[in-house]
């Protein structure tokens, strides 16, 4: 019999138990959620919410039409709920997991001069740059080796600092790694 699925290591309490919790209440859902976004549960004794057992750090956040409160659980359990998801929880947990770890490593990252004396950085496929603009500094994201305007995004913002336009950088490699994500997935499914 099938009792549960691991996570990560052995720890008992890391196991999506598929026979405890809401897993016991037949007239709880098991079909129809759908992804809404991830929500760190940061060092809080977090559970997932749908087997109530395993212990969660990133919790994916589902939703569903008939169900007025949003349900937050783990990825065993995340994929058992979204049996029709093929674009996968697992894949949008390391993608999440990946953008955490970018955000994370940003500031410990070493930014390079430009001939022109602008900085730059290379990071994932994309090169980022900061320009003066007016005041202030502008920020320009482009497919890294590709300078033939297939992807290029100037920020309309323009940042009082260098450091805030370090910042402003990293937010907009996520944005384009997320539609890059989103275009992927509708190759897809068309
Ligand atoms: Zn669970």
């Amino acid at each position: 019999m099938m009792s549960g699925f691991r996570e990560g290591d052995d720890s008992a309490e890391l196991v999506h138990r598929m026979d405890t919790g809401r897993w016991q209440d037949e007239s709880f859902p098991r079909e129809g959620w759908r992804f809404s976004t991830f929500k760190d549960m940061g060092a809080e004794d977090a559970r997932c919410e749908m087997c109530q057992h395993a212990r969660v750090r990133f919790a994916h956040v589902l939703v569903h039409a008939t169900v007025p409160d949003v349900i937050l659980v783990g990825l065993k359990c995340a994929e058992a709920l979204q049996k029709d998801d093929y674009c996968g929880p697992e894949k949008r947990e390391r993608e999440y997991r990946d953008d955490l770890r970018i955000k994370n490593d940003w500031p410990k990252r070493e930014w390079k001069t430009s001939r022109i004396g602008n900085p730059f950085i290379n990071a994932r496929g994309y090169n980022l740059s900061i320009w003066k603009k007016g005041p202030g500094f502008g920020v320009t994201i482009r497919k890294e080796n590709r300078f033939d305007g297939e992807y290029v995004r100037n920020d309309p913002r323009m940042y009082g600092t260098i450091e805030e336009a370090k910042l402003g950088a990293l937010d907009r490699l996520l944005d384009a790694r997320a539609e890059s994500r989103k275009q992927k997935q509708g190759r897809t499914i068309v």
